[in-house]
């Protein structure tokens, strides 16, 4: 991957493409709201068809293959993309996608042709949104640990069980949902993923109240949910991976959640507050004071860290090279960050910047969710303390037989 500031001209013939399309394609009637859960039905519904004409090209899950709906894009073109989508403030997909996201790519691993065929262009072009249906009320960091239940019962299994802190606001076509397929089985070997049709009888969707769910790029989800799943008929060929063999498939997407394939979406709110500390309001900026200017420095050097190590995951993934520690390395990187860089934003401008006040009225709260969401981020997809302990069995410390990183492609 080339890290050189300039486009070469290739690369600069393929971004004004898709600055030229991206514009086409989004409406004056975008808006952007700083905390997701206020993102109505009708902006949902442009991000979504944002998202169909971005599939349509192949760019909106650009790293997969063209076959199955994707663009099979260099590492670098995927960047740019991203940086783009950036540009106007949104993210690849720009709206809610995890199961999409993270369950594509381990379906591309672990799913016959015929699953590759059935579920994988639906999610590339952008005609479906899926969940991802992991955590349980006594199942979060210990995943192996889940309840929900799928027996099977002719050409069906039966899903009983509940999931929680999952999904996101306007609902989902299907969900990428791991689930115990023999319950007396041993642990590991007794788990199943299956994606399940959210229209199916059964199902009933509950929002849950949280501090924050994560707005990265635009694409925010709005609320969490529970999910509860009340003898749910799902077709059995909707089994990926194997009876009792979803803790493999399972290594797959935690590998993508952790960051494995690096993340490029970037958090809008550190640009528009460093914009902010540059504007003169009444002669005076807030960069004019030489320790708030130390201070952003820092503050960007933070985020760029971060980036870097995403854009370095992102093309380890591309050019399938060997991988160990760095998607949970990526992964804690970014919730500590996240976290600093939100201590380091009031302490530079003063609790002021918490309001939709004065100079901060431009950003209207976006750094009051920063500081929430970087909170709240700190669990989804793994606990910063999970992270270490991955990173841990990777380097070969402790106990354990060295861990090696999941199948990636
Ligand atoms: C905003 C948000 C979005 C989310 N989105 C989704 C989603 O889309 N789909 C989904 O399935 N889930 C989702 N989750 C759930 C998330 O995956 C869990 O919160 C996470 O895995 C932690 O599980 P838990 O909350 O049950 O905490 P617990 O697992 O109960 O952990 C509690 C504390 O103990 C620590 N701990 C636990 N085990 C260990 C250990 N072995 N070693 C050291 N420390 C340990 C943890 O780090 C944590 O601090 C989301 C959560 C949040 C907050």
């Amino acid at each position: 991957m080339n890290f050189a500031i300039e486009d070469s001209a290739e690369q600069g013939t393929f971004r004004k493409e898709a600055r030229a399309f991206i514009e086409e394609i989004v409406p004056s009637t975008l808006e952007h709201m700083a905390d997701p859960v206020d993102m109505s039905y009708e902006q949902y519904q442009i991000r979504r068809d944002i998202g169909r004409a971005l599939g349509e090209r192949g760019w909106l899950y650009p790293s997969m293959p063209k076959e199955y709906g994707g663009g099979d894009l260099s590492a670098e073109n995927v960047a740019i993309l991203h940086d783009e989508m950036t540009r106007i403030g949104l993210a690849l997909p720009p709206y809610y996608d995890a199961g999409g996201r993270m369950g594509a790519p381990t379906i591309l691993v672990w799913g016959t042709d015929e699953h590759k065929k059935r579920f994988l262009p639906p999610i590339c072009k952008g005609l479906v949104r899926t969940w991802q249906l992991l955590s349980e009320p006594g199942a979060g960091s210990d995943l192996a640990g889940i309840k929900t239940t799928a027996i099977r019962d002719g050409n069906h299994y039966v899903v009983n069980g509940q999931k929680m802190y999952v999904g996101s606001s306007h609902g989902a076509d299907q969900s990428w949902t791991i689930v115990v397929t023999d319950p007396k089985g041993e642990r590991h070997k007794n788990l199943s993923w299956l994606m399940i049709p959210m229209d199916l009888p059964g199902i009933t969707v509950t929002p849950m109240d949280l501090l924050a769910t994560g707005g990265e790029g635009g694409s925010g989800c709005g609320v969490k949910n529970a999910v509860f799943f009340d003898n749910v008929r799902v077709p059995a060929d909707n089994l990926v991976g194997g009876e009792n063999n979803g803790w493999k498939v399972a290594t797959t997407h935690l590998e993508v959640e952790h960051g494995g394939m690096g993340r490029l979406a970037d958090r809008r709110a550190i640009t528009d507050f460093i914009n902010v500390c540059k504007e003169k309001h009444d002669g005076w900026a807030i960069a004019d004071d030489p320790d708030a200017r130390e201070e952003i420095v820092n503050l960007y050097i933070e985020s760029e860290i971060t980036k870097l190590f995403a854009l370095r995951n992102h093309w380890l993934s591309h050019t399938n090279q060997p991988r160990s520690y760095e998607g949970s390395q990526y992964s804690l990187r970014r919730k500590l960050s996240g976290l600093d860089i939100g201590e380091k934003m009031v302490r530079i401008a003063g609790p002021l910047v918490l309001t939709k006040d004065k100079r901060w009225a431009p950003v209207n709260g976006a750094i009051e969710y920063f500081q929430r969401d970087s909170i709240t981020a700190l669990h989804p997809g793994a606990t910063t303390d999970i992270q270490r302990v991955i990173m841990a069995r990777r380097l070969g410390i402790g106990g354990r037989e060295k861990e090696k990183a999941a199948n990636l492609r």
